[in-house]
């Protein structure tokens, strides 16, 4: 909760203060407050058209109560994006939903340098400490460094590592890892991936090419398709969202940097426009500054 409410504090000075600016002085929400909340909802990456939603929704309460005090709406701003945001089954790993599958299988997607490797030693820590057993593939074959450290993020946080040299073929390492996670009775199974974005097709082609043989030995695997996306490149986030839904089925979110950056309001936009969960967010780069989501806490720690 510290590490979530310091890690937003850009976020909420740029714009959830400018908020509290616009009202300054003001009695009840007018259009120019209207207007002012629009360019403050914009400018803070949660996107034209999930803004313009909430404003419209703002406008709608206004017209049915007749006059909106403004000392309300930042309830109502509340209430309006948390409705805009997924809910998550849990904000806690110690109950963290693998939905009756053992193991549970993650594929990990994400173009380089968004923080894919990270999140996946973090999530792998994480879920360590709540007591799984967890098991990371680096199907990343194509960097040379990616391989190397995913397993000194596996030593470092003490979670098993299968790997094969680097440029051996992907889909060969993700059917070793998956196969020694059900000969090693293991819960989790993290396959790191390789996020070559300028070649869609080729990245088409290897992620099919992963599932297909990760299926052979667990048929409905991969369970989660988690694309990773820095926050702070705001609409850059979106655009790599647009990219990889097209490319694969992605199921769940993990949105990076939070901490630092004054885009946060693109957990918002983001959620909005793909109606992917967000399911995890990064405040910072040590081991436990990984949370599973709750949109509750998240605009809890804006608005405070
Ligand atoms: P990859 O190329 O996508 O695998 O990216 P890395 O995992 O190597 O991360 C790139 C940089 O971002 C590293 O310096 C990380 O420490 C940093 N990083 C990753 N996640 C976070 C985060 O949530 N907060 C901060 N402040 N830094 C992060």
């Amino acid at each position: 909760q510290q590490d979530l409410e310091k890690g937003l504090e850009k976020t909420k000075d740029s714009f959830f203060s400018k908020i509290t600016k616009a009202v300054a002085g003001k009695s009840t929400v007018d259009d120019e407050v209207l207007d002012d909340l629009e360019e403050i909802l914009v400018t803070s990456d949660v996107g034209v058209n999930t803004t313009l939603k909430i404003i419209k929704r703002i406008e709608e309460r206004v017209a049915k109560d007749k006059y909106l005090n403004t000392t309300e709406l930042n309830g109502i701003l509340k209430e309006e994006i948390q409705g805009l945001l997924a809910e998550n089954n849990s904000n806690d790993f110690h109950n963290f939903e693998y939905g009756n599958h053992k193991p549970y299988v993650i594929m990990v997607v994400g173009v380089n340098g968004v923080g894919k490797t990270t999140t996946i030693g973090k999530l792998a820590h994480k879920l360590k400490q709540a007591g799984s057993k967890v098991v990371i593939g680096a199907a990343d074959t194509f960097r040379a460094a990616a391989v190397s450290q995913i397993q000194l993020w596996g030593e470092r946080v003490g979670v098993r590592v299968v790997a094969q040299a680097m440029g051996s073929d992907p889909a060969s390492v993700a059917y070793d890892t998956v196969k020694s996670a059900v000969s090693n009775g293991d819960d989790v199974v993290i396959i790191d991936t390789a996020g070559r974005l300028h070649n869609k097709v080729g990245l088409m082609n290897e992620l099919t090419k992963i599932k297909n043989v990760m299926q052979k030995v667990i048929p409905n695997a991969p369970h989660e398709i988690l694309l990773v996306l820095d926050a702070s490149t705001g609409q850059n986030a979106i655009e790599q969202c647009k990219q990889f839904t097209q490319a694969t089925d992605v199921n769940a979110l993990a949105l990076t940097k939070l901490d630092g950056t004054a885009k946060g309001g693109v957990v918002i936009g983001i959620s909005d426009q793909f109606k992917i969960p967000v399911k995890y967010i990064g405040v910072g780069e040590a081991a436990d500054q990984l949370q599973l989501f709750d949109r509750k806490a998240f605009v809890d720690s804006l608005f405070k």
